[in-house]
């Protein structure tokens, strides 16, 4: 029997509507931009297949995922649009590239030689972005390497240029003249290669963030990925319409009433003070409801929000439902739902002390994903 077979304690429905419908919000706002699909990790928790189809339908031309393995569903699904892979190519995946049509990125002299050699050797030539570092110390070259790197690699057999990018490390903070000084590192860059004759087919640098706030960083493509899940960055401005596409749910195992003393959880962190009812939720850590929401975290039942009591255990979490009056209900919302009592991703995220980014990951293979 497969485990599907058994109704999942905890699962996640997300709303592919609310993702189409965030693609063709954030399409609008990008053109005449376009739009490229960030579905790495799964679609950030969503189902990387499915959330893909989903933006395509809303208007991306394009998608991007961290590394290359994780193009493969997306190809054996049929999906035939660009997959631009953000991690750099090695020498030993060329084959995965050629034989997926995923496009490159380029980060350095010898790893660009390394890979074009064994393009050749394959009989196959890899379509690449090369990364410009400018400001975000992680990955590329530094602007002023990357004129000379760019003449090296045009002739370089195997490898076709056709995009130019790079990435901001502060777009959704409060604070912009960082953001600022990368972009103007960036587009310093793009001239001066404009200037020598070399205009590459697709410069980009915008995430969700510097989509939503800096119109002139848009340039030919926008790489957008938690916008299109639904969570618009901090800082950016409310003009564009987006929504959660992710709603969070589990089972409530049993309700039962504590005497005034009983303890709640390892650690006793918690002890019924009153009479209490306290219910028993199918959801813990190894789902990725995470420790450290213990004391902060509410969910819902039957609309109403309720506290977290006690620490969360691996597969359990237990509410005081004390203060509900009536019948809990089958399931609890743990992220999500309608109504003025919603639980809105940051609020999840705050109470986890992470962003909405590391939730939506976070949520384990155990959590079965519906499509609605
Ligand atoms: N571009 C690159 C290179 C990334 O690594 C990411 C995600 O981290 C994105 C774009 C999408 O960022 P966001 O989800 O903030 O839109």
């Amino acid at each position: 029997a497969s485990p599907r077979t058994y109704p999942a304690r905890t699962w996640a429905e997300v709303d592919l509507g609310r993702l189409r419908e965030n693609t063709r919000a954030l399409a609008r706002v990008a053109a005449p931009a376009r739009l490229m699909a960030v579905v790495k990790a799964d679609g950030y928790g969503h189902g990387a297949v499915p959330a893909a189809r989903a933006a395509l339908e809303g208007g991306a031309s394009a998608l991007a995922v961290a590394r290359p393995d994780e193009a493969i569903p997306l190809r054996d699904a049929g999906i035939e649009a660009p997959v631009l892979v953000f991690a750099p190519a090695s020498p030993e995946e060329v084959d995965l590239y050629g034989r997926l049509h995923l496009t490159a990125t380029v980060v350095g002299r010898d790893q660009a030689a390394a890979l074009a050699r064994a393009a050749r050797e394959q009989g196959v030539r890899l379509a690449a972005h090369v990364k410009v570092d400018t400001g975000m110390g992680r990955l590329g070259f530094l602007p002023d390497e990357a004129l000379a790197f760019w003449e090296e690699l045009r002739g370089l057999e195997g490898l076709e240029l056709e995009g130019l990018y790079t990435h901001f490390a502060t777009a959704d903070e409060p604070e912009a003249a960082y953001a600022r000084l990368q972009w103007q590192r960036f587009r310093g860059l793009v001239d001066h290669l404009e200037a020598r004759g070399v205009r590459p087919p697709l410069v980009h640098a915008a995430n969700s963030a510097a989509l939503l706030r800096m119109p002139e960083a848009r340039l030919d493509l926008v790489r957008a990925g938690i916008a299109l899940y639904g969570v618009r960055p901090p800082n950016t401005p409310p003009r564009t319409h987006l929504a959660p596409a992710l709603t969070w749910k589990c089972r409530v195992s049993t309700v039962r009433t504590l005497p005034p003393g009983w303890g709640v959880s390892y650690g006793k962190e918690f002890v019924a003070w009153r009479p209490s009812r306290v219910a028993t939720l199918a959801v813990g850590y190894a789902d990725g409801y995470r420790r450290s929401s213990a004391h902060r975290a509410q969910v819902l039942l039957q609309g109403r929000r309720v506290p977290l009591i006690g620490r969360v255990t691996m597969d359990q979490v237990m509410v005081d439902v004390t203060e509900l009056d009536g019948d809990p209900g089958s399931e609890a919302v743990l992220l999500g739902g309608t109504g003025p009592h919603a639980i809105e991703p940051e609020e999840v995220a705050a109470w986890m002390e992470t962003i909405p980014y590391e939730v939506f990951t976070g949520l384990s293979a155990r959590v079965e994903r519906r499509y609605v």
